[in-house]
């Protein structure tokens, strides 16, 4: 049975860029005849907006993208999130990290990384050994331990994970962008399970509630397609399986960044939700739908629209 869902953080409204990504996923689902969730991901609370939420919904019921169950929200998670990190420490696979944003420039300073800034550096494993008396900050997850030790790690599980590791680099499908790497190792190291301010990092929510909704297929905006090598590897560190990915074009503003909240993104206005589903179809390589059809009628011309150009049976 195909799940499928949108998983906005509610930051703000729905706007062009997030669109994409709702009308993607809900044609995916629809043309898989499937089912389609809304996920509220409020983890973050202070990037999130009051009343956020509710406006995405209401806009997302104006277009006609309606779930097939009320929402999930993140932030009545906590303990199953709490839950799923005490498995990866009873597994030796997540451990406390006392580092401060200094400490770590220190360490990639000692290294000779002195130049860079450190959120593009992996973490350099200062706290893997013990916390050498400082208190316990953040919890990551032992990528180092968690690689060196595949396939072994693997053994015994059926059936093979839909992504190879091989020298440390992830490789995976993505059903719209082809074979994809990442060495995760060099280019993520341990990341972040909890943030020293005590948040769930999105990492590990995603990867918990995606298999708690049961999600086969996951379909997102292109700009997440990075994370997906470590949400596998979590997720076969849990033991959980592993969806199929679609990472859609964006919506880029004039001077070419990723349209967001964060750069300024209109809310969409959908009281007429026809323009704004066209200009999302467009972006999605779907054709235009015929003059006059209401929004039902396109949104059905699009789901077969769906099947061709993204090889999507029933
Ligand atoms: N909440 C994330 C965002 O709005 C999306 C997460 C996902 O689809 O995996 O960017």
């Amino acid at each position: 049975m195909y799940l499928g869902r949108f998983a906005p953080s509610p930051t703000g409204p729905l706007h062009a860029g997030s669109l994409v990504a709702a009308l993607a996923s809900w044609l995916d689902a629809r043309a898989a005849g499937g089912r389609w969730l809304v996920r509220i991901e409020d983890v973050d609370s202070g990037r999130c907006r009051a009343g956020a939420a509710e406006r995405i919904l209401a806009q997302l019921a104006d277009c006609q993208l309606l779930p097939d169950a009320p929402p999930l929200y993140q932030s009545r998670r906590g303990a199953r999130y709490q839950q799923m990190l005490d498995v990866l420490r009873a597994r030796g696979l997540a451990y406390p990290c006392g580092c401060t944003r200094r400490d770590i420039d220190a360490a990639l300073a000692a290294q000779g990384l002195a130049h860079e800034r450190h959120h593009d550096r992996p973490y350099p494993g200062t706290c893997r050994a013990g916390l050498h008396g400082k208190p316990a900050r953040a919890w990551r997850f032992h990528l180092e331990k968690y690689l060196s030790n595949w396939p072994q790690t693997q053994a015994g599980k059926a059936p093979a994970a839909p992504f190879s590791v091989e020298d440390k680099t992830l490789r995976w499908q993505d059903r719209r962008l082809g074979p994809q790497s990442q060495d995760v190792a060099r280019e993520v190291g341990d990341f972040v399970l909890r943030r020293a301010d005590g948040l769930w990092a999105y990492q590990l929510a995603v990867v918990v509630d995606d298999a708690d909704q049961g999600i086969t297929d996951v379909v997102r905006g292109e700009d997440l397609a990075d994370n997906t090598p470590r949400q596998m590897l979590l997720q076969a560190a849990l033991g959980l399986p592993t969806p199929r990915h679609l990472h859609t074009p964006l919506v880029r503003a004039s001077d070419g960044e990723k349209l967001s909240k964060q750069h300024g993104a209109p809310a969409l206005d959908t009281r007429a939700p026809l323009p704004p589903l066209a200009a999302a179809a467009r972006v999605l390589a779907l054709p235009e739908a015929p003059r006059e059809s209401a929004v039902a009628q396109a949104l059905a011309f699009w789901v077969a629209a769906w099947r061709d150009t993204y090889n999507r049976a029933p």
